[in-house]
């Protein structure tokens, strides 16, 4: 996704909105019609949505028990057409022989493919209602499939891969679908199933017509599953899953369709609108690429999210309650009122999330909501805003074919974080009639960013103009600073600068707290962040804190500063809320070369693991030690801390009394462990399956630390790996380890091999596999065989954007980049970007996004000289 470092000033945005709709025009006037270009234009789109309407779709598909034979589909296209001068283009992503014959309102006419797009004549199209008949062979691209089932997965952009279609949001239309498949097999769509039709070894689904839905929500999922029904609330939810574990199916079923329920539930009161579709049925499956996807009607899940056991985590199960709660919120947001283009994407996606914490607020029992706001979104987003490559939340798009790339952290974290001010700034009821107002307004129909903005100006003195181009119209963030001023034992002046960190005059009008600490008692003021500098008079003639923690309820946005004392001072904090929003802070100085050093913050850390009470805010602490250890310190140097390191988390670990908090301190072992004695002590908790006392290790938890052992070369009798595969039961489970064995293999020959085959996009099918195996591949341990793979991990990028899903390219980028910390590997990444000046921006960001961390390593880890 990303947006080059270019600061768009409003005069600059507009000047482009009136050069794109004065394009268009011209386009459209010209005799030869818009251009037969790749992709889906904004000319076409807009071109298709002034004269196409009424649009529906009879779609056939005969699904083959084997997956590599070719799926034979017959489709109609139904559409009012206001003027028939021009010729008419359908998307169709696919070779021009798999379409057999086209019939344009009963007339045969010859196939026109070109770049993407069957051309129907103009001379066969009338005014108003046309029907167009099509016989072809369906595109594999995004079928997904697998050797018993598959599943389509086309958004934003990818029903055009399957199928000819008005492959844009705006153009909602109903799709009836019959399905032929093997006998065995089940099936779920947009619309119910009106009837089946059993003929032979295979049998018919016929499904009623969908709801009126936009093309990337069209969707079905097909193969050997498991059905599962249950009524809730007056409401009957089917789900079908391939989950055999008893243990995870026990544990589940019961939370997973209870969660779905309880937000439904809040989503009506919410809004004031009924559920607006005709079904609400899911699909959990293996390895899907993203945490789920807001099918009308089929909702699409990574099963692993789903189906959880006696050793889930806290954390994990409010991940799943957050994730259930964010497709369902997608059914009002997204769904019901869906964007114009995507370049509004990132609407949907910020109103699922900004919901999702609501409910998971009062769907999950003992959530800290402001505890996991924190956590969730701040380090998340961070993680993008701070780098060279960092986007806005609104970028332009010109081509549809480009959509994937605008998704991202800052989409899904930034976003929130930005909407929550937003809604502190107007209040949280005039927001919410706000978008009552919105949904009511635009129901089953589309809407804008400026159209919902105009809905809550209206309701605010503030000026959300000026504020929406600071924060959503533009990337970056602010960095804060104070001047405290005391005088006999009292605050005489409390002053707060914001500076933009590129150096910009830019502001970001926010609210935050500044919480005062003293020895016995705290005091949190509100600061208004309106100006570049503010006063805080309400802390004049308190007592003189022994320290101040900036942004102590989490909510402010940039790089907040921290005083020295803050280290000695943490533990004592009371609120978790605060000691969340002191590590994030400290992160961030840390990062910036300000305050503490990495190696200093490591040590405030170790210092923490037995006084940490709170698991989100242990899990924060032991993820960013893990950091620091493989990224910011020397191979010589961890092997120098790592006794004392090892027994102290070991020791944490031991004292521990709550469960998964224990688990994580395990886990932290796990990753940091170097030492001969902490290995082999890993080595029998597998090997024994026979976990420390007071923790419970799941399958999935013995083959990481199995991976883990193989990533280290432990010198066992018999093959570690092996011996996990024969100890797993999941076939699917199997599969995929058996994918990341030769990453793992001790001998680097294989390795090359490995790498040498992702070359092929048939392995990279799998990318939650890729990304896993990337991630060992690259494992710090490997560096120095492993660097060497980095000059062609770029130059596939431009390939795997255009065969992978849509957060494959970053995740590509961050599961290779993510480990390395030399100067080569920094030079390896400087030397492509200066090869390729006019590379794609938005994925020369992605590059930058995903090496910053190594950049940062250049300036902050004193590399040996030579
Ligand atoms: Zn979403």
């Amino acid at each position: 996704m990303n947006h080059p470092l270019r600061i768009f000033t409003r005069t600059s945005l507009l000047l482009l909105a009136v050069t794109s709709s004065v394009y268009s025009q011209k386009k459209m006037a010209a005799a030869s019609g818009i251009p037969v270009e790749k992709g889906v234009s904004e000319a076409l789109a807009s071109f298709r949505k002034k004269n196409v309407r009424h649009v529906a779709y009879t779609l056939a598909f005969t699904l083959p028990a084997q997956k590599e034979t070719p799926i034979a589909a017959s489709e109609s296209v139904f559409f009012h057409l206001k003027d028939n001068q021009q010729p008419l283009q359908l998307d169709f992503k696919e070779k021009a022989d798999q379409l057999k014959r086209v019939t344009v309102n009963r007339k045969v006419v010859p196939v026109d493919h070109r770049n993407e797009h069957l051309v129907l004549p103009a001379a066969a199209l009338r005014k108003g209602a046309n029907e167009v008949q099509i016989e072809f062979t369906a595109g594999n691209l995004s079928l997904n499939r697998s050797d018993d089932y598959l599943y389509t997965l086309l958004v934003p952009e990818r029903a055009r891969t399957v199928f000819p279609v008005f492959d844009q949001p705006n153009l909602k239309a109903s799709f009836k679908l019959s399905l032929t498949l093997p006998t065995a097999w089940q099936a779920v769509a947009n619309g119910p199933l009106q009837d089946s039709v059993v003929t032979g070894a295979t049998k018919t689904y016929h499904f009623a017509p969908s709801d009126t839905i936009s093309t990337y929500l069209f969707s079905f999922a097909a193969g050997k599953f498991t059905h599962v029904a249950q009524t809730l609330q007056g409401r009957t939810m089917n789900l079908l899953h391939r989950e055999t574990d008893p243990n995870k199916l026990r544990l589940s079923l019961g939370p997973i369709f209870q969660i779905h329920a309880d937000a439904l539930a809040f989503m009506q009161e919410y809004t004031q609108l009924p559920y607006p579709f005709r079904k609400f049925d899911f699909v959990a499956i293996p390895d899907f690429q993203y945490g789920g996807m807001e099918h009308v009607g089929a909702i699409d899940y990574k099963a692993a999210s789903l189906f959880l056991d006696e050793g889930a985590t806290q954390d994990q199960k409010l991940a799943r309650a957050n994730l259930i709660a964010h497709e369902t919120a997608h059914m009002w947001f997204g769904d019901l009122v869906t964007m114009q283009w995507f370049n509004d994407v990132w609407m949907k996606e910020v109103f699922a999330n900004f919901m999702a914490d609501k409910i998971s607020q009062v769907a999950v029992a003992n959530t800290n909501y402001d505890l996991k706001f924190v956590l969730d979104h701040y380090p998340a987003a961070y993680g993008v805003d701070r780098t060279e490559g960092a986007n806005a939340i609104r970028q332009p798009l010109a081509n549809l074919q480009d959509a994937g790339s605008l998704y991202g952290n800052i989409i899904y974290h930034k976003a929130p974080i930005m909407m929550r001010q937003l809604e502190r700034l107007m209040g949280v009821a005039p927001f919410q009639q706000g978008l009552r107002e919105y949904l009511k307004t635009y129901a089953h129909g589309n809407a804008t960013w400026p159209d919902l903005i105009k809905i809550l100006d209206a309701r605010t003195p503030a000026d959300l103009q000026a504020w929406n181009q600071v924060w959503v119209n533009e990337p970056g963030r602010p960095v804060f600073d104070f001047d405290l001023q005391t005088k006999e034992g009292k605050i005489t002046q409390l002053l707060l600068k914001q500076q933009a960190e590129d150096g910009s005059n830019r502001i970001w009008p926010q609210l935050f707290e500044v919480l005062l600490v003293y020895p016995n008692a705290v005091k949190e003021l509100t600061v208004n962040m309106r100006e570049r500098q503010v006063r805080l008079p309400e802390a004049e003639g308190q007592p003189a804190p022994s320290f101040i923690l900036f942004n102590s309820s989490g909510l402010g946005y940039g790089v907040f500063p921290v005083q020295p004392q803050l280290t000695a001072g943490l533990a004592s904090l009371q609120n978790p809320v605060a000691r969340a929003a002191a590590y994030v802070n400290l992160y961030e100085n840390m990062l910036n070369g300000r305050a503490l050093a990495p190696r200093q913050l490591l040590d405030v850390y170790r210092q923490l693991l037995t006084k940490e009470p709170e698991e989100l805010n242990l899990k924060q602490l032991t993820g960013q030690m893990s950091e620091i250890y493989w990224k910011f310190m020397l191979p010589q140097e961890r092997l120098a801390l790592a006794p004392a390191l090892e027994k102290e988390l070991w020791a944490a670990m031991q004292q521990n009394t709550a469960p998964n908090s224990k688990k994580l301190l395990f886990k932290a072992y796990q990753s940091v462990a170097l030492t001969k004695p902490a290995q082999d002590q890993l080595y029998q908790v597998w090997v024994q399956e026979q976990a420390p006392t007071g923790i419970k290790l799941t399958e999935d938890d013995y083959t990481a630390l199995a991976q883990a052992l193989a990533v280290r070369d432990y010198p066992a009798e018999s093959p570690i790996l092996e011996k996990q595969l024969a100890r797993i039961k999941n076939a699917d489970r199997q599969k995929r380890l058996q994918f990341l064995m030769p990453a793992l293999s001790p001998d680097v020959r294989v390795r090359d091999a490995f790498f040498a085959s992702l070359k092929d996009d048939k392995n990279r099918e799998k990318e939650a596999w890729v990304v896993t195996a990337l991630g060992y591949l690259h494992h710090p341990l490997r560096a120095a065989t492993s660097e060497k793979y980095l000059p062609a991990s770029l130059a596939l990028l431009e390939e795997i954007q255009l065969t992978g899903d849509i957060f494959f390219p970053y995740s590509w980028l961050q599961a290779t980049f993510g480990s390395y910390q030399t100067p080569t590997a920094a030079r390896t990444v400087r030397t492509f970007l200066q090869a390729h000046p006019s590379y794609n921006p938005k994925l020369r960001a992605k590059i930058l996004q995903a090496s910053d961390d190594l950049f940062r390593a250049e300036k902050l880890v004193q590399h040996p000289q030579g």
